[in-house]
């Protein structure tokens, strides 16, 4: 096995495997290295199996509304392990898919722990006993949970969960206290509360999804109580102790001491970039806050090394990543690059579902810009009525000025789905104009993204 390499990426998450499938196709001699497994975070404990999770416990709690449809069940409940096994069989699915494509580009994949050491150009990458060398080494290691030990938030697998261990419990917890309350937290509460858990959500900040347009997030705060789900926020937590049958965790809501009581904890408040133990300090790489720092194509000040992904910062998404690798390893290639401007969409797959893309109302009111804003309720919209999936709405957010679309908000049944139409809206640096005189197939759910669009504008036809 040759050890020289054009490029060799260091882990192979939607960041690294993303980038060494661009790399083979330029041509180049690509080596990837994982010390898990092939897929990374995304495809193995994160995005995908996630969305198989909550799959699941969006049909389950469907089964709640059937009578609404003129439909009936006699008897209804659930198989908890076959549950997980479904999740996990998907996530082995896509973990198989990534090794085929590895193969099919002729990327050799170095399964162990990559080590950096300074070499003669870019550093040298050790795998155990092997010492590999490439003209370029990008680094695509990831990120893990955040845990405050200090309080008490250090995971033990059994009562204090991260998201691995919440993906793959024996049972489900009948009373689980989500902390954190960013779309990963959110996502367990919604899948845990669908199949009978009685889920709290504690959030620091002042609103739940605090990323989110600020209507978003009050509208998705009704919609999930909903639910049954229910929310301390703001509140801290101050301390989480174990109890003989599960966790206590003291917090302090608006200037009282209270006591939660739960099986279970998620602690999920945020990630830390995988920077140690690779030997990034000797080589001078300069991290902040966990992550890489790099320059606007991945460089990271040290020659022929760079970093993309979770660990090079946020936002900590799977496409962002993806997105990142392919315009390094293109601007490393000399070929014009994939623009890194491009802005960035986010989802959160709870029930409803809450999308969006560019900058929130307040975002650019707080930037100067005089905007002009659009809503439209989904109770309105024929698709919708039809589905019975009358909750949410589309908020859209115009720079006055110039008529450019900035920012999309999207809370409702599948705005997932819709989301991508805006944020090309937003690449093509489309204005009002384009959205106007866009035509959207009727019957859809994507027609409240034309009237809300329209409303910005005061030429909303269907309220
Ligand atoms: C529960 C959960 C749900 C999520 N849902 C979504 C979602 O719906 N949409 C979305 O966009 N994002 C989601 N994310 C975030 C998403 O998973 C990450 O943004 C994405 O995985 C980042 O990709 P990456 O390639 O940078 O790193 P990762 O996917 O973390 O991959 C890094 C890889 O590097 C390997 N590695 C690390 N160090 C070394 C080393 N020294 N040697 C060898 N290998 C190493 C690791 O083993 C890992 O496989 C979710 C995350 C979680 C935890």
């Amino acid at each position: 096995m040759a050890d020289t390499f054009d490029v060799i990426i260091v882990g192979s998450g939607p960041g690294g495997y993303v980038t060494a499938i661009r790399a083979a196709q330029l041509g180049m001699k690509v080596a990837i290295v994982e010390r898990e497994l092939l897929g990374g975070i995304c495809l193995n404990w994160g995005c995908i199996p996630t969305k198989a999770l909550l799959k699941s416990g969006e049909i389950y709690e469907q089964l709640d509304h059937l009578a609404d449809y003129g439909l009936k069940v006699e008897k209804r409940g659930f198989d908890f392990d076959a549950v997980i096994q479904r999740s996990r069989k998907v996530a082995a699915q896509l973990n198989g898919g990534v090794t085929f494509l590895m193969k099919k580009h002729k990327i050799e994949v170095v399964m162990g722990s990559a080590r950096l050491e300074k070499g003669q150009g870019a550093p040298t990458v050790v795998v155990g006993d092997r010492r590999l060398t490439a003209k370029h080494v990008i680094l695509a290691t990831g990120a893990r949970a955040r845990t405050i030990p200090a309080a008490g938030l250090e995971p033990d697998g059994d009562r204090v969960w991260t998201y691995r261990e919440a993906l793959t419990p024996k049972a489900a917890p009948k009373t689980l206290i989500v902390i954190g309350s960013g779309a990963i937290g959110i996502e367990f509460a919604s899948f845990y509360r669908a199949l009978g858990s009685d889920v709290t959500v504690v959030e620091a900040l002042a609103r739940i999804l605090p990323v989110e347009d600020e209507e978003v997030s009050r509208a998705a705060h009704k919609a999930f109580e909903k639910r049954g789900l229910k929310f301390r926020v703001p509140a801290n937590v101050k301390k989480l102790t174990k109890t003989k049958s599960g966790v206590a965790i003291e917090i302090e809501v608006g200037g009282k001491s209270e006591t939660l009581e739960a099986d279970v904890a998620i602690v999920a408040v945020g990630i830390v970039g995988n920077v140690e133990d690779m030997g990034l300090e000797a080589l001078g790489v300069k991290i902040e806050r966990t992550h890489i720092v790099t320059d606007g194509h991945g460089a990271t000040g040290v020659p022929g090394l760079y970093a993309i992904g979770d660990v090079a910062g946020p936002p900590w998404l799977a496409h962002k990543a993806s997105h990142e690798g392919v315009h390094c390893i293109e601007h490393i290639a000399g070929e014009k690059p994939a623009n890194l401007n491009a802005p960035i969409p986010g989802c959160t797959y709870s029930t409803p579902q809450i999308a969006s893309v560019g900058l929130t109302e307040a975002q650019a009111k707080e930037q100067g810009i005089e905007v002009k804003v659009g809503r439209f309720p989904f109770r309105v919209n024929g698709k919708a009525i039809a589905a019975g999936e009358l909750e949410g709405f589309v908020k859209t957010v115009f720079d006055g000025k110039t008529g450019a679309l900035i920012g999309a908000h999207m809370i409702g049944g599948e705005v997932t789905e819709m989301i991508q139409g805006f944020a090309l809206a937003m690449t093509l640096e489309a204005t009002e104009a384009e959205l106007h005189a866009t035509v959207y197939p009727h019957p859809t759910m994507s027609e409240a993204m034309h009237e809300a669009a329209l409303d910005a504008f005061g030429k909303v036809l269907h309220i």
